[in-house]
């Protein structure tokens, strides 16, 4: 079974086809800067080559069409034609209160996707847009929505409600819905297995820190709590986003920079956390190239980005009456040592206690804490596409169906 997984940003198009037979990556690519003079489609067909195209991408359903042709392209493509594509599989950023799990998409899911717009308006529309030009181009192939919210509908509500008049979540759902959904659930279930303990058994928090962060306590293998909230803004330190503030916050800056709230909500998406702290960069790599040579701003805002990770695993350990297994993930998580070391020091309280030579050893999937650490720290390389793939298979089945009927 051939799966092909889509991932449409604002202005991007990252794709992977997967043998799933053997789960292998057959293809993958990017197109870049849709909508802009010097966009571009990066393709690399697995064993036979690399191919960069630069035409004219003015949206995402000629983003979609480019792609179609790099995969079966008679030359570089890894397939014959369309058709032996089984199903697709796209990533939708917020899938509301409606969707606890990935789905084949009918007309009935397009319009629950197209409500959700109102809380994710940077990054549905480009969902929708891939979907709508995938099914236009692979008519009759099944497609799925798996969705970056789905995991965290297990919060209890006293946990995911904010203390609002009741009325805004009643009537408008506003509330904590969390992210990175797909990639939380995929390393706790990496965790879990490869220490060969059901996961429902283990206390665990999954720290998935990349350009975004967030991190979440899973607890009965299900998410108790994660730092994003409404939106992708809240919680942890980010590579340009502010993470946690006082709201209060918004109508002060917004009285100096006389703008409204949506303007101080850019500013909090685009020119905060690490970049705005250090004013350097928002690539933890820079930042760290900046605060060894001195930089001072560097060195607070790498500081803060890990202090603000204690805290969260502080306060998901207390939440959850203890911890059993610590999982980084994601750029950051994955690569940087530092980070891992700061993140996890001063915690001899919890019983964290990490193996310097394990932690800075160049093997990608690790356990980092000592052998009689009380708490089992990790390092879980993550793969959101694989388990798009993974979640597509289960729905559609090994043989593709005809399409849900609309
Ligand atoms: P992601 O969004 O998961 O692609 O992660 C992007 C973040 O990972 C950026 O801040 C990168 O600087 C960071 N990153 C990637 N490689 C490394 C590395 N070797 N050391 C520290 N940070 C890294």
């Amino acid at each position: 079974m051939k799966t092909l997984v889509v991932n449409c940003g604002s202005s991007s198009l990252k794709y992977q086809l997967f043998n799933m037979e053997n789960e292998t990556v057959m293809a993958k690519g990017l197109v870049d800067r849709i909508g802009q003079e010097n966009a571009s489609l990066k393709h690399d067909s697995v064993g036979i080559g690399r191919i960069t195209i630069r035409s004219g991408i003015p949206d995402h359903s000629k983003a979609v069409s480019d792609m179609i042709n790099a995969l079966t392209d008679p030359e570089y493509g890894v397939l014959k034609s369309v058709d032996e594509i089984a199903a697709v599989g796209h990533r939708v950023v917020h899938g509301g209160e409606k969707f606890s799990d990935s789905v084949v998409i009918d007309n009935n899911v397009m319009a629950a996707v197209k409500d959700c717009v109102v809380y994710a308006p940077l990054h549905n529309p480009s969902n929708i847009m891939g979907i709508e030009s995938c099914e236009k181009l692979c008519p009759g192939v099944p497609q799925v929505a798996v969705f970056d919210t789905a995991f965290h509908q297990t919060m209890p509500k006293h946990v995911y409600l904010y203390a609002i008049p009741y009325e805004y979540y009643e009537k408008h759902g506003v509330r904590r819905y969390g992210f990175h959904g797909t990639s939380h659930q995929f390393v706790a279930n990496r965790a879990a297995s490869l220490l060969k303990k059901p996961l429902k058994d283990l206390r665990m928090i999954t720290a998935h820190l990349g350009n975004g962060c967030s991190i979440t306590a899973i607890k009965d293998g299900k998410s108790l709590e994660t730092s994003m909230g409404l939106t992708p803004l809240n919680g942890l330190m980010m590579g340009q986003r502010s993470g946690d503030i006082d709201p209060a916050v918004v109508a002060a800056m917004g009285d100096i920079e006389k703008l409204d709230a949506n303007g101080i909500v850019a500013i909090l998406n685009k020119k905060s956390g690490l970049l705005g702290v250090s004013g350097v960069s928002n690539d933890m790599r820079d930042i760290h190239k900046a605060a060894d040579a001195g930089n001072e701003r560097a060195q607070l805002a790498l500081k803060m980005f890990c202090y603000r990770i204690r805290k969260y695993i502080g306060t998901y350990a207390a939440s959850m009456n203890g911890l059993d297994v610590l999982v980084f993930t994601a750029g950051i998580g994955e690569n940087d040592p530092y980070v891992r070391e700061v993140a996890c020091s001063n915690f001899d309280f919890l019983g964290i206690e990490l193996d310097k030579k394990r932690n800075e050893s160049p093997e990608k999937e690790k356990i980092i804490s000592t052998d009689k650490s009380k708490v089992t720290v990790m390092v879980v390389p993550t793969n959101e596409e694989l388990m798009i793939a993974r979640e597509t298979r289960r729905l559609v089945g090994n043989n593709s169906p005809k399409k849900a009927k609309k």
